[in-house]
């Protein structure tokens, strides 16, 4: 079942969303070659703190830091370290998520350190873009299905790939909540003839690789990375559908 979410519970998630926002808005300050993934989770979490919110990730299933912070070719779920330092040209996907009087905001985004190479530049704005395609997909008396064929579209038409063992969700009291959301059209998809609803609150997040779409898990039981070793990127923002049928990003200043 789909939560409708009311306006009062809006208002509650568009303050976790700011939340979210704004540690990436410090994260971005942060960010430059020399810092290390570790010191830039610590920082997240002490400012999630100080905003009276909670980090949704640390604990989730046992995982063990605020943020995860994946590099080049990590696709998600990579753990901080203090041992991890991010070098001049690496690519790292940030993923936020923070609990707001029990109203959760996820977002993610890739950034480039320092000076990146050509095809990383591109790998990250056909990500974002895709992100944004799928999010003007995302109104009233549209489908699942529209969202997930433009992401897919935008990024083939421009020779990535999507990731496909991991989706969009919607996203409330629980970080996870139905629907799942698919980044490319699958015939067997349940949701993807379902109609997008006004109170409905949910991420897109698509993954998109410079090369296959296959991923795998390493032995830390966590960290997710392309199976040919090639880049990956991540961009992602939580969102609500208004009264009005259109889409407000929550996860943004
Ligand atoms: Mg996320
Ligand atoms: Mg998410």
């Amino acid at each position: 079942m789909i939560i409708l979410k009311t306006a009062h519970e809006l208002a509650l998630m568009r303050e976790a969303g700011r939340i979210v926002a704004e540690v990436f808005d410090m994260l971005q300050s942060r960010l430059r070659p020399g810092v290390t993934t570790g010191e830039l989770d610590r920082l997240a979490e002490e400012l999630i703190r100080r905003r009276g919110a909670v980090p949704s990730f640390k604990g989730y299933r046992g995982f063990p830091a605020a943020i995860c912070a994946s590099v080049n070719e990590e696709v998600v779920h990579g753990i901080p370290g203090s041992s991890r330092q991010l070098r001049q040209g690496d690519i790292v996907s940030i993923d936020v998520g923070a609990i707001h009087q029990g109203y959760h905001g996820d977002s993610a985004r890739t950034f480039a350190v320092g000076e990146i190479g050509v095809q990383a530049r591109r790998l990250l704005e056909a990500t974002e873009g895709a992100l944004y395609e799928g999010i003007a997909q995302a109104r009233v008396g549209n489908r699942f299905g529209d969202i997930s064929a433009a992401i897919q579209r935008y990024v083939e038409d421009r020779g990535f790939s999507v990731v496909r063992e991991y989706t969009g969700h919607g996203i409330g009291r629980r970080m996870h909540e139905e629907p799942q959301i698919l980044h490319y059209v699958h015939p067997a998809d349940p949701n993807r003839n379902r109609r997008l609803r006004s109170g409905m609150t949910f991420a897109l997040e698509p993954m998109v690789n410079v090369g296959t779409w296959k991923t795998e898990l390493l032995a830390d039981g966590w960290t997710v990375v392309t199976q040919d070793r090639q880049l990956s990127a991540h961009f992602e923002h939580t969102l609500a559908i208004t009264k009005d049928g259109e889409a407000e990003i929550l996860t943004r200043l």
